[in-house]
Formats: C-alpha cells, sequence, structure tokens
C-alpha cells in the first residue's frame, strides 16, 4: 500500500472537540429563562459543588477560564514581581504565562519520560541552584498524572508550596486520588477541547476556605462591603457566566463516560501500533489512572527520519522503515484528520528563552556535553534535555471521543503507511 491509497474523511476528525449530550442545552435554557444571565445562578452553585463532590476537594470557585484560575492561584501563592517560580516545561503556556502576569520569573524544571511530566530529579537540582523559590507550578500533561510522591516530596523539603495545573486530567487519579487536590492551590478548565466543556470556563479548587473567598472577591471586580462600588484591592472580571455553568452542569454526569471513551481509543492505537517502532504516551500503570484525554506516540529514535524545525516551519526526509511527527501530521492533514505535535516546551519559546531551565544534570542552559544526532545527551547516555527530545519525535494523535473505531482503523492504516 502506497501512502496515496486512502480516502479522505468526509467529516474531519478533531484532535478533540467538545462531545455535547443535552443536558447542557436543558440547563442554559433553564438559565435564560429564569432570566439568571448574569455571573449569579443555580447553575454556578450546582457546578461547584458538582466539582467538590467528583474531585473532593473543600472548595470549587467557578471562574471565566482556567487560565484566570491559574493568574488567582499564582496571586494566592504570593508571587511578586521577581519572585522565581519552578514550572513544567513541557505543557501548554497558559500554564506558565500567569506568573508572568505577576512579574514572576518562570524557571523551567525538565520533563521526564516516564509520565512527560515534570522530572522530580531536575526539580531538586533547581532547588540546589535557587533554594530560595516557594512556589512550584505543575501541569498533568495530556491527563496523565505527575510523579506526584516524588515532587510533593522534594518541594516540601524546601517548604515550597504547589500549585495544580489540572486543566488537562480532570478525573485522572494518582494511588486513588483526583488531580486537583495535591497542591495548595488548584486549577481545573472547561475550554472547548477538554474531557467535558462549558465552551469556555475554569475553576480554583483548594481545601483553603480564606483562599476560596479571596478568590470570589478578586473574580468580582474586589468590591468591598460598602452601600458603594468600595475598592480596596485591585479587581478582576473572572467570573464564570451562570449559561456557561449550564454547560458544565449537564457535562458533568458524562464525565466518566468520557474517560471510558478516551481510554479505549488509547489502547486501540496500542494494539493497532504493534511491530511499529513507536510507544504511546506513556504513564505509571501501578499508581496512576489517567483520563487519557490525549493519545501520543513517540517515534524510537531507530525508526525516526531525518527532520529539522526551525521556529516556524519543517522538513523532513522520507525514508522505507523509518517516519517523522511531520510526515505523519502532514498525511493525517491530507485525509482530514487532526493531530498536533507535542506541546513545544517552554523553555524552547521565544518568548521564555531567556529563563531558566534546569534538567537532571542541572543548569540545562549551561551544559556542554557530548553529542549525538544533534542532541547533547547527559551521562545515562539519553537526550540531556528530555521535553525537546519528546517535542521532536512525538506527536499528539486524533483523539475525538465520537471517532468511530472504524474511523481510528484506518487513522492507524494511515500512520503505518508513513513507515513503508
Ligand atoms: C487548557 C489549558 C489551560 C488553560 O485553560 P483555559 O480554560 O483554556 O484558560 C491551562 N493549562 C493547560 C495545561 C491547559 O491544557
Amino acid at each position: 500500500m502506497s501512502k496515496q491509497d486512502f480516502v479522505p474523511f468526509e467529516k474531519k476528525i478533531y484532535l478533540s472537540s467538545p462531545t455535547m449530550h443535552g443536558g447542557e442545552l436543558k440547563y442554559m435554557t433553564e438559565a435564560y429563562e429564569t432570566n439568571w444571565m448574569s455571573t449569579v445562578g443555580a447553575n454556578i452553585n450546582e457546578v461547584e459543588r458538582m466539582t467538590c463532590e467528583k474531585v473532593g476537594c473543600k472548595y470549587a470557585v467557578a471562574l471565566s477560564a482556567g487560565t484566570a484560575a491559574l493568574h488567582l492561584a499564582v496571586k494566592l501563592a504570593g508571587v511578586k514581581p521577581g519572585d522565581k517560580v519552578f514550572c513544567s516545561d513541557m505543557t501548554f503556556d497558559a500554564t506558565v504565562n500567569p506568573v508572568k502576569y505577576e512579574g514572576g520569573e518562570a524557571i523551567f524544571i525538565d520533563t521526564e519520560y516516564d509520565t512527560w511530566n515534570m522530572d522530580p530529579v531536575a526539580l531538586e537540582n533547581a532547588f540546589a541552584l535557587y533554594p530560595e523559590v516557594k512556589v512550584v507550578v505543575l501541569a498533568h500533561l495530556y491527563g496523565t498524572p505527575c510523579k506526584m510522591d516524588e515532587i510533593k516530596a522534594v518541594s516540601e523539603k524546601y517548604n515550597a508550596i504547589i500549585v495544580e495545573d489540572a486543566a488537562e486530567s480532570l478525573g485522572a487519579t494518582y494511588k486513588g486520588k483526583q488531580t486537583g487536590t495535591f497542591g495548595t492551590y488548584n486549577v481545573i478548565s472547561f475550554n472547548g477541547n477538554k474531557i467535558i466543556t462549558g465552551s469556555a470556563g475554569g475553576m480554583l479548587l483548594t481545601d483553603d476556605k480564606d483562599a476560596a473567598e479571596k478568590v470570589r472577591k478578586w473574580s468580582t471586580q474586589a468590591r468591598e462591603n460598602a452601600p458603594w462600588y468600595q475598592h480596596e484591592e485591585l479587581g478582576y472580571n473572572y467570573r464564570m457566566s451562570n449559561v456557561i455553568a449550564g454547560v458544565v452542569r449537564g457535562q458533568f454526569p458524562h464525565l466518566e463516560e468520557h474517560i471510558a471513551q478516551k481510554k479505549a481509543i488509547y489502547e486501540r492505537y496500542k494494539e493497532g501500533f504493534r511491530g511499529l517502532p513507536v510507544t504511546m504516551n506513556p504513564y505509571d500503570e501501578e499508581n496512576a489512572e489517567p483520563n487519557f484525554w490525549l493519545s501520543c506516540m513517540l517515534i524510537k529514535p531507530e525508526g525516526m527520519c531525518k527532520q529539522v524545525r526551525d521556529e516556524k516551519k519543517a522538513l523532513y526526509i522520507s525514508e522505507p522503515g523509518k517516519s517523522c511527527p511531520t510526515e505523519i501530521l502532514e498525511t493525517l492533514a491530507k485525509y482530514n484528520a487532526e493531530g498536533r505535535p507535542i506541546w513545544k516546551p517552554m523553555h524552547m519559546q521565544p518568548i521564555y528563552r531567556m529563563n531558566g531551565f534546569v534538567t537532571r544534570e542541572g543548569n540545562g542552559r549551561a551544559q556542554t556535553n557530548a553529542y549525538i544526532d544533534g542532541h547533547e545527551v547527559g551521562k545515562d547516555g539519553r537526550p540531556l534535555d528530555a521535553g525537546m527530545d519528546i517535542f521532536d519525535r512525538g506527536l499528539c494523535l486524533p483523539s475525538d471521543n465520537k471517532m468511530t473505531s472504524a474511523e481510528q482503523d484506518i487513522i492507524i492504516e494511515m500512520i503505518k503507511s508513513c513507515f513503508y
């Protein structure tokens, strides 16, 4: 079979698109008919209650976006201008931008290969370099929980608090405990592409009553209790709309169903790729149960054809028996299916090029070790910059809930054909 043998999908297969069920419309209509068309109402109260119940946190404050929640989490954590903050490196930029909103300076912690999340060894190195740091912001990439025990132990040792970005991992558990409960201030998102959605929206989760009250106040313009608009603190317009909350309310009962669908997609890819020089995005099968939000693949070094990327373009040389993310993504796009490169690590982003970056061997910006195939390698012979390596060899696969097994089988064949 050649690469030309497929018929493009009539209906685009998305990476991850909203999946509606009916209840969403009912609760949105209820907001309309009762005229609670603002940032107050039954839907908001109900989604906050449902979130606490599901995740197991004491307080949930519904906000306009996960990014808004992260911003207020960083404020709660007390980040001040000039403060350094340790952040996940391979993540979406919304994890780290709020540090900059507050004038802080993100120091990026490299990724480990077992879960594609913050490397606790690199984190320990970072504390050795910057012992004054008091805040760690971590994300659970693609719905796979971090090495939470190790990260918690290192953070506690240095008296730093954790802000957990669980935007992608709602419903995932680590040692039986939901993500979104490990940090002091935690964040989930209801963006349109997440495991459940409000079309937009997010929440700050915490067990700290004072913190939750502050977020309620800050997110509604920080009004004081007075007969007029009285302000003692800087406010924000970050509260969730009751209409959006209606969508979230309708989605919540379907969270576990979405997770089961995503898991089936992951397993089907894993099975379908048998024999190819690839692996799936890994997780700790003993301790963690991801929500499988996105299925990703990583091409083994021996299965990689030549590929180069500059800041905005990519080129590759096709080779029998080998492929690369660029070839696979172009092939999928040609047949109307949507994949995506791995989230490009923050330390490689022009906007954060001057920020610190720490690897499992120390200061990642200052290393001059041996190079193999253009990759700087560590003492263990593996690429030293794990994030860059995973970005080079990995990609996110079409992971939409509504993709049928027959459609997924075709996608698997398309990907196989790239290796012919
Ligand atoms: C989506 C996402 C966010 C931001 O959430 P929004 O609701 O879109 O603002 C933050 N962090 C990560 C890791 C995300 O994937």
